[in-house]
């Protein structure tokens, strides 16, 4: 089974949710950039008061302050990893080399743009177990419950439309690059994103082989 695995794709094309399956299948952790960023804003640390302007106008936030957390996050993992939003750019991407960290397959979960906005309006997150809903495809048992812990479910800030545009610029901007970083170290792996969540994982099954 391929174990060290960069999870890719444009904001809202379901990595965090395939993730969320896959961390129970293969027993690695999921580790989301994207979930350590807001989890610093809640508790008010450093990194989280920098991060907060970059989140909420769908911009990355620098490499540095990114690149910091997840090589000291990697540094004592053994299990192998799921890394989930992350690396973002090419400068990301190098760190992570530089680090010593080898990894095993980049699986990159298409979707088109035009199907993106609506995936990302339409969702609803859980901020204390971090499950993710969506009103029309994947709506909660109870309305704003969390059908994992009975949270309350919530609209990320940065999950409104205008928002969106720009992480989709953002990505295909400064991530996109990543596809041909990674096919020309023969690591990518396309799996079709536009497809019921138990077929995306069975496709990426398939690429991890197990
Ligand atoms: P999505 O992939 O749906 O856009 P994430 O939760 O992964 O959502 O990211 C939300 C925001 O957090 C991004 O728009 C960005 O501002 C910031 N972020 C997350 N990961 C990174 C990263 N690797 N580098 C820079 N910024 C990041």
């Amino acid at each position: 089974m391929k174990k060290r695995v960069i999870l890719m794709g444009p904001p809202g094309g379901g990595k965090g949710t395939q993730a969320s399956l896959l961390k129970e299948a293969m027993e690695v952790p999921h580790i989301s950039t994207g979930d350590m960023l807001r989890a610093a804003r809640k508790a008010g640390t450093e990194l989280g008061k920098k991060a907060d302007a970059y989140i909420v106008a769908g911009q990355l936030v620098p490499d540095e302050l990114v690149n910091g957390i997840v090589a000291e996050r990697l540094s004592s993992e053994t299990r192998g990893f799921l890394l989930d939003g992350y690396p973002r750019t090419v400068a990301q991407a190098d760190s992570l080399e530089a680090s010593g960290q080898v990894v095993d397959a980049v699986v990159l979960i298409e979707v088109p743009d035009e199907l993106i906005v609506d995936r990302i309006v339409g969702r609803r997150s859980c901020p204390k177990c971090g499950s993710v809903f969506h009103l029309s495809t994947l709506p909660p048992k109870v309305d704003g419950v969390c059908d994992a812990c009975g949270g309350e479910l919530i609209q990320r800030g940065d999950d409104c439309e205008d928002v969106v545009k720009q992480r989709l610029t953002t990505y295909h901007d400064q991530t996109q690059p990543l596809i041909e970083y990674y096919s020309s170290r023969g690591l990518l792996y396309r799996v079709n994103g536009n497809n019921e969540v138990s077929a995306v994982f069975a496709e990426i099954r398939k690429v991890l082989e197990f």
